[in-house]
């Protein structure tokens, strides 16, 4: 063998999964898509400002209209962070006749652990459980007591700012000193605790240090807000600042960028992967690389779509339902409102995280009107700043001193709800359309249910009335979803389970019919729960990634 295992994709779980593999000793292939970007080196417009930028930080929207017709939708899409977001035109994807789903993507080396943004979050037995409650999807084979070291694990090796609050539905972890709530965040949360004293309003858990970790070169964050365009502070996780470097002192790993992998080889004599496939797409020719075990960490869609293109109706699908029951959260503005009587305070800096009001219903009695799960808030109480001179007609010295006055104070809450798994809600392989590499593209099929619809009309009901508590005047708020994809949380299609009949992979992570397969990104999801969940996707990457390891060494795999 050339190696003891592969990992397919560098991002926040293939980092991960490269880590800790590589820190118990085995030699490791990283095999990743996109091209390479250097730590510190390869952050082109890290220290840019508008004025040093072509399109002044806008970018070209004739470009943008070509090229990035999906990616453009993002938010965080802009002049500045385009070089870390996928040509749409270049990788196109199909969607069913009913769908609208905008995938948001990054191939590159670290994949959105650059773009990311930061929010980390514990899950709670009332996500691990939420299957088994109320009979949608499979029961999951884990509960938190089985991923909580694992959490602790990570938390404490990535950097995480936060504010310990004793949630039941959101546990608290092992966090840095939180960021600060600003003045009318404070009041708000004072505001909703005297009337509902099981909300809570506190500073978003977030994936920047506040300490830093000047043993591993990371500094504390400087409270810039810009950190999609890379950070050389090392100062928020991705896989750059943090998991890869890790992985390289150990001498055990190699890394190939440049490179698609297309599909697995698998010995039906032995039951096992042999290895990958891949593209070297500098060259244009086909190339093989040969391991004991592979974990996939492709993204979900994408390590669903390595699978579906290694065997006709799909490699490790007996159980029939791989692609199926994909998820990402209905997510939409559920109110903005007005916060006046705090005119004379500011705030100074861009603090890089928001606010978040964890789920309160449906916890210990069902009362959620018409869906039986979650759903969250976050956001943020701001003001504008200069940058709203971007949308505002004038010129000279009139103009310049209205800039330098801060505007009204806003909060705005934007809900998520947890998404039911659905079997309809699936992917498949196009029959017809390829993309540049001669690969089959993606189709995927979703719609959001009743349950999800259900539970953001009642988060713009209750967002309109927590801020109205707090002396608010809303401005707007909405029901309805976004299209699917919008809040970047897509994961499902290899779910676990008990059964391998109803599931894709164990518990470990491992498939039921590869003993030497494990998938340990958000394809392994079987429900969605409402936070946000690339912090359980890295937890269980390590316990995998753990258990792979004892087995290797009992010849189990
Ligand atoms: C703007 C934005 C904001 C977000 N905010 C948050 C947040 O606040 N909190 C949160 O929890 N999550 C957030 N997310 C989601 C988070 O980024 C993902 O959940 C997470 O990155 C998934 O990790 P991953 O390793 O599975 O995939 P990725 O990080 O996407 O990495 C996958 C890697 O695999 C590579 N790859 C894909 N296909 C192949 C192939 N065939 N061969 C080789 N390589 C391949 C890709 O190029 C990529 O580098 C956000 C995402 C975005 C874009
Ligand atoms: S805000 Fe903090 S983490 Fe983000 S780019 Fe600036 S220093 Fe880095």
């Amino acid at each position: 063998m050339d190696f003891d295992a592969i990992v397919v994709g560098s991002g926040i779980t293939g980092g991960w999964a490269a880590k800790e593999l590589t820190e118990a000793g085995l030699k490791v292939l990283m095999i990743e898509r996109g091209r390479e970007i250097r730590h510190q080196q390869d952050y082109t417009t890290e220290m840019k400002m508008p004025w040093d930028m072509p399109f002044r930080g806008h970018g070209d929207s004739d470009l943008f209209d070509r090229d990035y017709a999906v990616q453009r939708l993002n938010r965080h899409f802009t002049e500045f962070t385009q070089p870390h977001f996928v040509n749409d035109a270049q990788n196109p994807y199909q969607t069913g006749p009913d769908t609208r789903f905008t995938w948001f993507r990054s191939y590159q080396l670290g994949g959105r652990s650059l773009t990311w943004g930061r929010q980390t979050y514990r899950w709670s037995d009332y996500d691990f459980a939420a299957n088994a409650r109320d009979g949608q999807g499979t029961d999951w084979p884990i509960r938190y007591a089985d991923i909580a070291p694992w959490y602790d694990k990570v938390e404490s090796f990535i950097g995480v700012s936060g504010a310990k609050e004793g949630l039941k539905q959101l546990p608290d972890g092992q966090f840095q000193p939180p960021m600060a709530l600003n003045v009318v965040e404070t009041h708000v949360r004072a505001e909703i605790a005297k009337r509902w004293p099981e909300r809570c309003l506190t500073v978003g858990r977030t994936a920047n240090m506040t300490e830093g970790k000047p043993e591993e070169g990371r500094a504390p964050c400087q409270n810039r807000s810009i950190c999609a365009r890379g950070c050389s502070y090392g100062a928020y996780f991705s896989t750059q600042s943090s998991t890869l470097p890790a992985a390289m002192k150990t001498g055990n790993l190699t890394v190939i960028t440049d490179a698609v992998v297309e599909a697995l080889d698998y010995d039906p004599a032995t039951r096992r992967v042999t290895g990958v496939r891949y593209i070297d797409t500098k060259t244009r020719t086909r190339k093989t690389a040969r391991a004991r075990m592979v974990f996939l960490n492709a993204g979900s869609f994408n390590s669903v779509h390595i699978l579906l293109n290694s065997a006709p109706g799909g490699l490790a699908n007996s159980s029939g339902v791989l692609g199926t029951h994909i998820m990402d959260h209905a997510t939409t503005l559920s109110a903005a409102a007005l916060m006046p009587g705090f005119e004379h305070h500011t705030t100074f800096g861009n603090r890089p995280t928001g606010i978040v009001i964890p789920r309160y219903c449906n916890m210990d009695q069902m009362d959620g009107i018409g869906h039986a799960r979650g759903f969250s808030f976050q956001g943020g109480a701001l003001q504008s700043t200069w940058t709203q001179g971007n949308r505002m007609a004038g010129i000279g010295a009139e103009y310049k001193e209205k800039l330098r006055h801060p505007g009204p104070w806003r909060m705005v809450l934007v809900g998520f709800s947890d998404c039911v798994p659905r079997a309809t809600n699936r992917l498949t392989l196009d029959p017809v359309k390829t993309d540049a590499h001669g690969l089959p593209q993606l189709r995927v099929d979703f719609a959001f249910g009743k349950e999800e619809h259900a539970a953001l009309a009642q988060a713009k009901a209750e967002a309109a009335e927590m801020l109205i508590a707090a002396g608010g005047k809303v401005l707007m708020g909405f029901d309805q979803p976004g299209p699917a994809g919008t809040a970047i949380h897509e994961m499902g299609g290899a779910r676990m389970g008990h059964d391998p009949k109803t599931s894709v992979l164990n518990k470990w992570s491992q498939s039921h019919d590869i003993a030497n397969l494990f998938v340990t990104d958000g394809a392994q999801m079987s429900s969605s729960a409402c936070q946000n969940p690339s912090l359980t996707y890295m937890a269980l990457t390590a316990r995998a990634a753990h258990a792979a390891v004892g087995m290797l060494r009992e010849g189990r795999i």
